[in-house]
C-alpha cells in the first residue's frame, strides 16, 4: 500500500512508518517538525520512504494514489499543548479535517490518532469505549482534549456520511526511545533526571495514577487496527496500573540513581485516574501488551543514556 503519516516525524509517528516499511508499504510522512524532529526518522534508509515538511491544517496535496492515511499529527505532551494552545486545535481540527479530504477523495483508508485525553478526569476506572468523560473544555489540557473530541466527531461524520473507512485509536501513556526528553511527560522527565542524580519532581502527592504502555506494543495494537473493520473507537494501551509516586521509586531503583524525590504543584486538571479497559481490543483485535514495564523501561533508560554520550551532556 501506498500510506500516508501525518506527524510521521514525531514520536509515535516516526515508530509507525517504520512499522510500516516493515510490513512493505510505500511510506509518505508528513510533519511540520514544531514538535516532531527529523532525527526520529534519520535512520530511514529506503527507497519507499518520503519526508514532506508540511502543516497540515492547510490544504494537504499529495501526488498519485494514497491507500491509506494515518492522521498522527498534533503536540501531546501536557507542556506542549499549553505553549502551543492554538496549533494543537488547528491540527486536531482543521488538521483532522483535511487528513480526512485528503482520504475521501484518494478512496483511502484513514485511522485517527486520538487519546485517553477525551476521558478528561474520568469518573470511572477502568475506562471503556462507551464511557463518554469529564472534560473542562476552558482549563488549560481542554485544547489537546476537545481537539480531540472534535476529531473523533469529524471522523465518525466522515465515515457516516462519505462512507471513508475509518477507524479511531485512543491512545494511553506510551514510553521509548524518541520520547522527546524535554516535553515535560512523566517518563522521559523521571528518566532524565535520575539518569543525572537530580530530584524527581513528583507533582502533587504523587497519588494519581497512570499506565504505561511501551511504543513497540502500541503500534502493534494500532497496525492490526488499521487492518480490522471497526469504526468505533477502540482503547489501545496497558492495563498496568501505578501512581506516580510509584513510579518514581521504580525509576530511581532501577537506574540505581541517587536522586531524592521532591514534591511539585499538581497542574490544574490533571486527571486522578487512567487505565485503560482493553477488553474490546483482546476481543476484535486478539491484542494485548507483551513488553512488561520493567523491560521497556530498560530500553527507555538505554537509549536516553546513549544520546546524552552523543550530545555530550
Ligand atoms: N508528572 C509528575 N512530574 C513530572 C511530570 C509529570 O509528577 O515531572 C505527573 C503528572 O502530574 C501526571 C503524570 O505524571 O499526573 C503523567 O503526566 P504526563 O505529563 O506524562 O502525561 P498525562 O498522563 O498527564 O497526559
Amino acid at each position: 500500500m501506498r500510506i500516508v503519516v501525518t506527524g510521521g516525524a514525531g514520536f509515535l509517528g516516526s515508530h509507525l512508518c517504520d512499522r510500516l516499511l516493515a510490513e512493505g508499504h510505500e511510506v509518505i510522512a508528513i510533519d511540520n517538525l514544531i514538535t516532531g524532529s527529523t532525527d526520529n526518522i534519520a535512520h530511514i534508509r529506503d527507497k519507499r520512504f518520503t519526508f514532506i515538511q508540511y502543516d497540515v491544517t492547510n490544504y494537504i496535496y499529495v501526488e498519485g494514489p494514497v491507500d491509506f492515511v494515518f492522521h498522527f499529527a498534533s503536540p501531546a505532551s501536557p507542556i506542549d499543548y499549553l505553549e502551543l494552545p492554538i496549533q494543537t486545535l488547528k491540527v486536531g481540527s482543521l488538521g483532522t479535517h483535511k487528513a480526512l479530504g485528503l482520504a475521501k477523495y484518494k478512496k483511502a483508508g484513514f485511522l485517527l490518532a486520538s487519546t485517553s485525553e477525551v476521558y478528561g478526569d474520568p469518573l470511572i476506572n477502568p475506562q471503556h469505549e462507551e464511557y463518554w468523560g469529564n472534560v473542562n473544555p476552558i482549563g488549560p489540557r481542554g485544547v489537546y482534549d476537545e481537539a480531540k473530541r472534535f476529531a473523533e466527531a469529524m471522523t465518525m461524520a466522515y465515515h457516516t456520511f462519505h462512507k471513508v473507512e475509518t477507524r479511531i485509536v485512543r491512545i494511553f501513556n506510551t514510553y521509548g526511545p524518541r520520547n522527546r526528553a524535554n516535553d515535560g511527560r512523566v517518563v522521559p522527565t523521571f528518566i532524565n533526571q535520575a539518569i543525572r542524580n537530580e530530584p524527581i519532581t513528583v507533582f502533587g502527592k504523587g497519588q494519581q495514577t497512570r499506565s504505561f504502555c511501551y511504543v513497540s506494543d502500541l503500534i502493534d495494537g494500532i497496525y492490526r487496527l488499521s487492518r480490522s473493520s471497526e469504526h468505533y473507537p477502540v482503547n489501545v494501551g496497558n492495563p498496568h496500573e501505578m501512581t506516580v509516586l510509584q513510579f518514581a521509586e521504580k525509576i530511581i531503583e532501577l537506574t540505581g540513581s541517587s536522586s531524592k524525590i521532591i514534591y511539585k504543584p499538581l497542574p490544574q486538571d490533571d486527571p486522578t485516574v487512567r487505565r485503560p479497559d482493553i477488553s474490546k481490543a483482546k476481543k476484535i483485535l486478539d491484542w494485548e501488551p507483551k513488553v512488561n514495564l520493567e523491560e521497556g523501561l530498560k530500553k527507555t533508560v538505554e537509549y536516553f543514556k546513549l544520546k546524552m554520550e552523543r550530545e555530550g551532556r
